[in-house]
């Protein structure tokens, strides 16, 4: 069947592409996108300006950040975005990693298409690769033993990112707010804070015991501190609802009008005895805030914050133990949350919300400075990537050698288990342990030196037995990075081999793509980016 024989029932507006020009086309989606982040790999990767449609302007070295920022619009290739982005909430970190690793499997898969093996064949090599990759991943693992290897995962997390100047005192800042938040292995990013600030310098960032948010007291008659804080945290409006759009009030006399006023006013009051009541002294909305209400606040000594962001309301309610609360009527004492003290400081031209001895001694905030925003925004992706390594290698307990090492040592090991293999299978297992070599090549190219003597020199040092040996880019040699201290999670690798495989066996077997532009004939006309191809 052809292109043409499926108009007999596809109506107008859908188009279809078959076969190997379908598949040829989505390959080359996702190999231009690894061309696009391979640049970007490791500590000498070179960054990318973005620029959106509003020309808010971006500068990034990290994978999922480009990735997302492209808005990219050709189906493949947003299967391999989408692979960035699992590893960035599962991780944290390696995307880079992953986006590369699945576009060059797919460029390996290309050549054996070529010489018509078949795709289902090709994935189920994949998949025996990915097993093995796995097992002997386990096997090359080391145990997390001591806070300096954690350190060392961070160091390696931040080398050549914007945070590379001063990623000793950030990864002992990192390594340090994990400490404090880990009770049992169950640790996430969202434990922690980071609140930017700008003004000073990178090394200025500390870490604060307790929560900081980006907001200041509603009414300038509030206290800016208070002592012993009883927290009420709100995630409703504390407004009087706005009347629907088709509400007529009609009001004729002035009296009417004062009646009117006067009720809006005892709502108001109420609502302000209500909070009275309630006992808080310390209030974090997440909507707006009357007016006339923060008055009353204001005049009752109590200090409130409205528009509190959704996540951070979260955050407090984690490290206050107070209970987010929807209804104003339900409030009651137990349900507050308490602090020692929440104060509002001034720097610079912005405010802070301090909250200081929160009940819940594992509440930590990494407060970052910076001159400017764009500094600012790269540092906190270099310390997230930071954080989310050390989380995870806690939470595997194992690390695995960086630079390019443990990729080496696995593709050296995968064509042993190749030719242990019957069948064209061997082929694509082969071609796999082929595409692992990717990183370190990748490694190399960015920092200048020739990819073909580093992998020549890596590949003679792992025949000889030493399974750790790497790219050191501090020294451009080829060393031990267990040593050298450059040293990554384990799930970073088995997270980003799994999905790589997984995304390149799943874009392998589609050989029929079918785009609607919508039945509407007035519809916009959307690009079919299977059609600009040879
Ligand atoms: P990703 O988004 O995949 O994490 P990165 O740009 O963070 O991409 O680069 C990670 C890679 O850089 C890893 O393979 C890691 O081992 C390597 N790397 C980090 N520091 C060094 C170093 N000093 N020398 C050589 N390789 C390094
Ligand atoms: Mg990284």
């Amino acid at each position: 069947m052809t292109d043409k024989d499926s108009e007999y029932i596809l109506p107008e507006h859908v188009s279809r592409t078959l076969g190997r020009e379908a598949q040829r086309n989505n390959i080359l989606a996702a190999k231009v996108i690894a061309d696009i982040v391979k640049t970007t790999l490791g500590p000498r990767g070179m960054d990318k300006m973005l620029v959106n449609s509003s020309g808010e302007v971006i500068v990034t070295n990290d994978g999922v950040t480009i990735l997302e920022e492209m808005e990219i619009d050709h189906p493949a290739a947003k299967m391999i975005t989408d692979i960035a982005k699992t590893q960035e909430s599962e991780v944290g970190d390696g995307t880079t990693t992953a986006a590369l690793l699945a576009g060059t499997l797919l460029a390996e898969a290309e050549k054996l298409l070529e010489r018509k093996i078949h795709p289902t064949v090709i994935a189920k090599g994949y998949r025996l690769a990915v097993g093995e990759a796995l097992r002997i991943l386990q096997i090359l693992a080391i145990p997390v033993k001591s806070k300096e290897v954690l350190k060392q995962v961070v160091m390696t997390a931040m080398t050549g990112k914007g945070a590379e100047g001063n990623k000793e005192a950030l990864s002992e800042l990192i390594v340090q707010a994990v400490d404090q938040v880990a009770e049992k292995k169950e640790i996430s990013l969202s434990d922690i804070k980071i609140q930017k600030l700008k003004g000073e310098s990178v090394q200025d960032s500390t870490l604060i015991q307790g929560m900081i948010i980006d907001k200041e007291r509603s009414h300038s008659e509030m206290p800016s501190l208070v002592s012993k804080a009883r927290i009420l945290i709100l995630d409703c409006a504390l407004e009087l609802k706005s009347p629907e759009s088709e509400t007529k009030i009609s009001i004729s006399s002035p009296d009417q009008l004062n009646s009117f006023l006067e009720s809006e006013e005892n709502r108001l009051k109420e609502m302000a005895d209500l909070l009275i009541a309630s006992g808080a002294s310390v209030i974090f909305c997440q909507k707006g805030i009357d007016d006339v209400l923060q008055y009353y606040l204001a005049k009752a000594g109590i200090f409130a914050c409205r528009r509190v962001a959704k996540s951070d309301l979260e955050k407090i309610a984690k490290a206050t133990g107070g209970k987010i609360i929807s209804q104003l009527r339900d409030v009651h004492l137990s349900q507050l949350g308490s602090a020692d003290e929440v104060e509002e400081v001034r720097k610079g031209e912005d405010f802070l919300v301090y909250i200081r001895g929160c009940s819940n001694p594992h509440a930590v905030t990494i407060l970052l400075r910076g001159s400017t925003q764009h500094i600012l925004d790269e540092l906190e992706r270099a310390v997230k990537d930071g954080l989310g390594d050390v989380i995870a290698a806690i939470k595997s307990g194992a690390v695995v050698a960086g630079g390019g090492a443990v990729e080496i040592e696995l593709s050296k090991q995968l064509r042993v288990f190749a030719r242990s293999l019957g069948g064209r299978e061997q082929l694509a297992v082969d071609a796999f342990a082929n595409s692992l070599e990717c990183v370190p090549e990748a490694l190399a190219e960015n920092a200048g030196l020739d990819p073909i003597d580093i992998l020549a020199e890596l590949k003679r040092k792992h025949e000889t037995g030493s399974a750790t040996h790497g790219l050191n880019l501090f020294t451009n040699q080829i060393e031990d990075m267990l040593s050298a201290g450059i040293i990554e999670p384990l799930k970073v690798k088995t997270q980003a081999i799994s999905s790589a495989a997984e995304v390149a066996s799943m874009i392998l077997r589609i050989d029929d793509v079918l785009i609607s532009k919508g039945p509407d004939s007035n519809a916009k006309k959307i690009n079919n980016p299977y059609r600009d191809i040879d």
